[in-house]
């Protein structure tokens, strides 16, 4: 049953759409993958063995009906900041344990719109603050390249379950490189769509002037997929926007001439891991071979990026996680008055990243201190924003890497919480922004780490992202290779 397991989302649909397949082999194949691996590499949360047979069982009958909905009968999974319906959802957190939403979020509910099978819910860093998902309140998800090393964050379960074909396809949430950092991590392909592309109802907050969900997969053109089933606006979410949502996958182009790529400075300097230098810039080079123009340019404020985002995020943070307080949902502490009801609640129910993040972000917001902080970190972001519109306006995407290093061992930056968001330093600026990044393996280090290679493009030009990426898994092969583990 493995090879199943090993096809692309999109080789999964040619086969169910020529009948080769049924969905219930499909996921009945990625149970077993869970079960066999999952113990090891621990990336869900919850599985909904169930609950996924029974869809997959309705797709296979809607198929034999002549339904043929973009994802129908494909098996995915979801990060636990995503509300299911009749599905627990907790965030990472143990403050929600037992919170079971009555509701499913925008993006949940368009993949079950167009066929999806949800496989389960999967692991993160409590309330998606962290870089290794060492933060989750339940256990930490390992690296399948190495398992002395973090899968990233906070999305960690999102990308190890795809790298071990444990999922077709999955979908994350990107506050300052969420998505990306552990797709880079683990060797997959990983969107973060622009600000305002996909619909954030029902996705649990952190910092919402930064929050995308999106997806991650083995391939563009899965990615792809994902994304235009989930992309568009919605009434439930006023910030997601009315721009048209092409459809990604069939657009996609493998033509990178006339393309202008650029190179900022500021991403190339010090502090980078060797190996990465070299794969991203011979990522570069593969593109500029095919046709593409590189240029260096400068992202001029780019220094003030990782001050002003972890002011803001934290900020934003304190308010979104005030509503945790055991009386609505999740798990409650009970004591003998409501004011200590809420204080043991959260006291107990809170990770202590969490709880530093809610200090720093009530201290920033409170009178006295908000304009010095919270203010200037606004005003900065302005700045930041305005070096990417210039930017945007001499190229078409820019790349970097991802990360500075390949994934890190368990425990090396977690006695520093500066370490950890130190290296954070490269993807916060898109949220900062509100553009479009993705990662997209283009390497291995010396010990065999995957390195991710950044692509990041004006707010709704994912379509011309995805098609550089694509591009380049065209002529390349680093997004076919798999982890050790899964070779026997
Ligand atoms: N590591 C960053 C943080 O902890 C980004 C997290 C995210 O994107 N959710 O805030």
């Amino acid at each position: 049953m493995t090879e199943l397991t090993q096809l692309t989302l999109s080789q999964a649909l040619e086969k169910l759409r020529a009948g080769d397949i049924t969905s219930v082999d499909l996921t009945q194949a990625h149970l077993d993958q869970i079960e066999a691996y999952d113990p090891q590499i621990k990336a869900y949360l919850t599985v909904t063995k169930d609950h996924a047979l029974e869809q997959a069982q309705a797709a296979d009958e809607a198929r034999a009906n002549g339904d043929d909905k973009p994802l129908l009968g494909i098996p995915i999974a979801v990060k636990d900041v995503l509300s299911t319906k009749g599905i627990e959802t907790t965030c990472g957190s143990k403050i929600l344990k037992g919170y079971t939403p009555v509701f499913n979020a925008t993006a949940i509910q368009k993949l079950y719109d167009a066929g999806a099978v949800l496989l389960g819910k999967l692991n993160m860093d409590e309330f998606a603050m962290g870089s290794s998902t060492e933060n989750s309140g339940y256990f930490t998800t390992l690296n399948p390249w190495d398992l002395e090393h973090v899968p990233g964050g906070s999305s960690g379960g999102s990308a190890a379950a795809v790298a071990t074909n444990m999922a077709m396809a999955t979908l994350g949430s990107d506050t300052g490189g969420s998505i990306r950092q552990p797709g880079s991590f683990c060797g997959v392909t990983a969107l973060k769509p622009s600000y305002g592309r996909v619909s954030r109802y029902g996705l649990i907050a952190y910092g919402s002037s930064f929050d995308q969900t999106g997806p991650l997969g083995k391939t563009v053109e899965d990615v792809a997929r994902m994304l235009g089933v989930i992309a568009g606006q919605d009434p439930n979410d006023s910030t997601s926007m009315p721009n048209e949502v092409p459809d990604y996958a069939a657009n996609l182009s493998t033509d990178v001439s006339g393309l202008t790529i650029g190179m900022p400075v500021e991403y190339f300097g010090d502090g980078l891991q060797p190996e990465v230098d070299k794969a991203v810039r011979d990522a570069i080079a593969q593109l500029e071979s095919m046709g593409a123009t590189v240029k260096e340019v400068s992202l001029k404020h780019a220094e003030y990026c990782l001050p002003a985002y972890y002011i803001i995020a934290v900020a934003e943070a304190s308010a979104n996680l005030a509503r945790y307080d055991g009386i609505r949902f999740g798990a409650r502490v009970e004591k003998a008055d409501l004011v200590s009801t809420y204080k043991a609640t959260r006291g107990q129910g809170f990770g202590e990243e969490v709880k530093r993040r809610i200090m720093l972000g009530t201290y920033t917001l409170s009178a006295g201190y908000y304009d010095a902080y919270y203010g200037k970190a606004q005003a900065v972001r302005t700045l930041i924003r305005q070096d990417f519109d210039t930017l945007f306006e001499e190229v078409d995407v820019l790349m970097s890497p991802v990360a500075p290093t390949t994934a890190f061992k368990f425990g090396e930056n977690t006695s520093d919480p500066l370490q950890m968001i130190l290296a954070d330093i490269l993807t916060i600026s898109a949220n900062l922004a509100g553009v479009t990044g993705m990662s997209i393996p283009c390497g291995l280090d010396n010990n065999g780490l995957p390195i991710g290679l950044q692509i990041l493009g004006a707010p709704y030009t994912e379509q011309t992202v995805l098609n550089v990426g694509h591009a380049y898994q065209n002529a390349t092969d680093w997004h076919t290779q798999v982890p050790t583990i899964l070779k026997g």
